[in-house]
């Protein structure tokens, strides 16, 4: 019997919704209850994949393919349960199906309408695919206020109503803003908000106050009294000094034992959280520090390259450093020499991306990483301009690109029209739709024996997430080998090269899928372990 907690926020947003829920998560596990995280994004894009990592922070791919809310990555990275498709679903989404029914005639002569027709259809997705959970955590995406949000919020009151208080509970996040010159946290706005969720028929359970100092117990007082909860369960969410300390700050204010004696569950036991201790020492008290550059596109929004921040940190934690990261524009190497910025860092990174913006400022950076043998790490993107790097400085392919820039003598990198996944064939087509038309999702790949990711990984097949539309051109595999590039993973049916490497230089890897999707705080990717370990020697050497 699954119970839901609905989790809404208030007042602004950014208040870190996503990483609330990730973080009840990860304490309802430490109790010993199976979770599941579910994401209801209000906007009319069907899924974030084509937008722009700049309006909406990164896209976040799961292994059955869904192109998602980043937030599905906090709650992967919290409580290491693997999200599915059916764990985000867009105002879009929902009305493509709704609108998908309606042509066929489903509705059977009736209006379609919002109430029931398009809540019912939200009701189905938050209930649907649950097995053997004890809790599903729900977050509502957007601020409670919003128009956007209404039909969410009238479907979960619906499903709060249906369920009862015995499975349902609403947590709503709120913030308690300081006034300088009147040296006091402010209520004001949390009652407002409070009142906003109760004027669509949505009276909170519980509140998570975030605050950047402690609440004085008379303002808990008053927000209990004004919004109609009791006092213990006005929760301070207090600003802490690493995301992986949440955890253990909303247990300390309580958070976990008040969702529990709400459901009239056992709360009278200490959970074990001495993983989050562990992480979280080990992020605040480093023995050392490694500088590693991110050579990418996206730098205006940090959120756009939220999961390979977090993998990065993920290494450090491995090795008990800091990762002291330097984002730089590709762009910049177009018109100043890489080494002018580049020659004190430990390890050079370049991340996904797409078009041709950049492109060159990050072949450049990836020549000064092979040539200077610093350690270099390309993802996706970051392999394709490896590989071109190579061929065309290495292999004397001068004219190499990627067909992703326009048609080349060289395609290098190119795109694939046909690939085999599982028992069927994929198929793209050079014109079709830019929604949903990547290579995207889990993929095996099978390693080398003998190359440095075959010892990395300490195993010989791996599966790992993809989100790319181009791949790196196998018909020039052997001049490319010539040349000293090593292809170290392969699809299984030799097709599709998935990882180089170049062996004579300190580490140099490039993979084309994205294993920052995948590393979590207490189980850290182990290309990202050994990126920071080989960044770490190169800090000895300069
Ligand atoms: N733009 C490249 C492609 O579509 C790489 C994508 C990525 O880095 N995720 O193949």
């Amino acid at each position: 019997m699954t119970r839901f907690i609905f989790i809404t926020g208030g007042v602004v947003s950014s208040l870190g919704k996503g990483l609330a829920a990730a973080a009840l998560g990860a304490l309802l596990q430490a109790r010993g209850y199976r979770v599941r995280l579910r994401k209801l994004d209000p906007y009319l894009n069907v899924d974030p994949g084509t937008m722009s990592p700049l309006q909406h922070g990164e896209v976040y791919v799961t292994d059955d393919g869904a192109e998602t809310d980043l937030d599905l990555g906090h709650y992967e990275r919290f409580t290491g349960v693997a999200s599915r498709r059916s764990d985000n679903v867009t105002t879009g989404r929902i009305y493509s199906t709704v609108i998908g029914r309606e042509r066929r005639g489903d509705y059977l002569g009736a209006t379609v309408q919002v109430i029931p027709h398009v809540t019912d259809t939200i009701k189905a997705f938050i209930a649907a695919d649950l097995t053997e959970e004890d809790f599903l955590l729900c977050e509502i995406g957007g601020t409670v206020g919003d128009i956007e949000s209404l039909p969410f919020l009238e479907a979960i009151r619906q499903m709060g109503n249906e369920l009862g208080p015995t499975r349902s509970m609403f947590l709503h996040l709120t913030l308690l803003p300081y006034i300088p010159s009147a040296g006091e946290l402010k209520t004001k706005p949390t009652q407002h908000s409070v009142k906003e969720l109760l004027s669509v028929g949505i009276q909170p359970n519980l509140l998570l106050c975030r605050s950047d100092r402690p609440i004085p117990s008379s303002e808990r007082r008053k927000i209990a009294l004004f919004c109609n909860v009791r006092e213990e369960a006005v929760i301070p969410a207090l600003d802490v000094e690493t995301i992986y300390r949440v955890p253990l700050s909303y247990h300390a204010e309580g958070l976990d034992v008040q969702v529990c004696r709400y459901f009239g569950l056992a709360s009278d036991f200490e959970p074990d959280l001495s993983v989050w201790r562990n992480v979280t020492d080990r992020v605040l008290q480093p023995e050392g520090e490694v500088i590693v550059a991110v050579v990418g596109k996206y730098m205006k929004l940090r959120d756009s390259y939220k999961s390979l921040a977090e993998a990065l940190t993920h290494g450090g934690i491995a090795n008990s450093v800091r990762v002291r990261l330097e984002w730089i524009d590709a762009e910049l190497f177009e018109r100043e020499e890489a080494g002018r910025h580049l020659s004190h860092v430990h390890g050079i990174l370049v991340p996904g991306g797409f078009g041709e913006r950049g492109a060159e400022g990050k072949i450049k950076a990836i020549r000064f990483a092979r040539e200077q043998r610093v350690p270099y790490f390309g993802i996706c993107f970051g392999m394709q301009m490896a590989v071109i790097e190579a061929a065309r400085h290495l292999a004397g392919l001068e004219n190499a690109a990627s067909s992703e820039f326009g048609p080349t003598a060289e395609p290098v990198v190119g795109l694939m029209t046909e690939w085999y996944k599982g028992e069927g064939v994929e198929r793209r087509a050079n014109d079709s739709d830019l929604g949903g038309t990547m290579r995207v999702g889990a993929y095996p790949c099978c390693l080398t024996p003998g190359s440095r990711v075959r010892a990395i990984y300490g195993i010989e097949h791996i599966s790992e997430r993809h989100r790319h539309r181009y791949e790196v051109n196998i018909t020039y595999c052997e001049s490319l080998q010539a040349a000293g590039v090593v292809f170290s993973g392969l699809s299984p049916d030799g097709v599709l090269p998935e990882i180089i490497e170049l062996p004579h230089h300190p580490w140099f890897i490039g993979v084309q899928f994205h294993p920052e999707l995948k590393s979590k705080p207490f189980e850290p990717h182990p290309l990202f372990v050994s990126f920071i370990r080989a960044a770490l020697e190169q800090s000895r050497l300069v």
